[in-house]
């Protein structure tokens, strides 16, 4: 199965791929991740990723796709993949044409004035990469799963939150029409408890 998680920022991709992924035994592939982990071992497409990325814009399409095509090339690809934040421009969906068309594309729906608050209080542990809301924390500090120390993502602060959300609806939105033509697209609310949201996706997609 190729799947796709299409959805703003804070809709919870993250914590749904972790779990369908699992589910349906195809590797989930976070761009997000990608770039942080590119970041840490300071590669060359994580010095040119870290300046968008702390200004809440896109990383070029170019350096995107290329890392992509890498990543699912490899071997574990072969039963299909699950996107999470990928694509997010039409010119990254048209090229995931040419490398490896998706059979379907979970949108997970959760109003603008939600994310914020979702945002603001995200914490990721940097060692399994779990994410967490501190509102659910017994210490903010500490991963309740593996005891890894948790993070305040540099663009999980409220000025690039904004950033992120409106260059998510000029530039990524656009990708539930194109999605809607080739009849791919399955829309799930996101706004519901995790364990519900998981359940819907896995329903639309028997
Ligand atoms: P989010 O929580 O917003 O879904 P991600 O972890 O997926 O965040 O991505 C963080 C940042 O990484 C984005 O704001 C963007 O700068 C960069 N990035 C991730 N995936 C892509 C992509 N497909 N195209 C361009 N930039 C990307
Ligand atoms: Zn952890």
């Amino acid at each position: 199965m190729k799947l796709i998680f299409l959805g703003p920022p804070g809709a919870g991709k993250g914590t749904q791929a972790t779990g369908v992924s699992t589910k349906l035994n195809v590797p989930h592939i976070s761009t997000g991740d990608m770039f942080r982990s590119a970041i840490k071992n300071r590669t060359r497409t994580g010095l040119e990723a870290q300046r968008y990325m702390d200004n809440g814009q896109l990383v070029p399409d170019s350096v995107v796709i290329d890392m992509v095509r890498e990543r699912l090339a490899m071997d574990d690809c072969k039963n299909g993949y699950l996107l999470d934040g990928f694509p997010r421009t039409v010119e990254q969906a048209e090229a995931l044409e040419g490398i490896a068309s998706p059979d379907a594309v979970i949108n997970i729906a959760v109003p603008d004035e939600r994310l914020l608050s979702r945002l603001t209080g995200r914490r990721v542990c940097g060692k399994c990469q779990g994410t967490f809301h501190v509102s659910k924390l017994a210490d903010e500090k500490v991963c309740p799963v593996c005891g890894g120390e948790l993070i305040h993502r540099d663009d999980d602060k409220p000025e690039t939150i904004k950033k992120r959300l409106s260059v998510y609806h000029d530039q990524t939105a656009p990708l539930i029409g194109y999605y809607t033509g080739n009849g791919k697209l399955k829309t799930v609310d996101g706004d519901n408890r995790p364990e519900d949201v998981l359940k819907a996706i896995l329903a639309s997609l028997e």
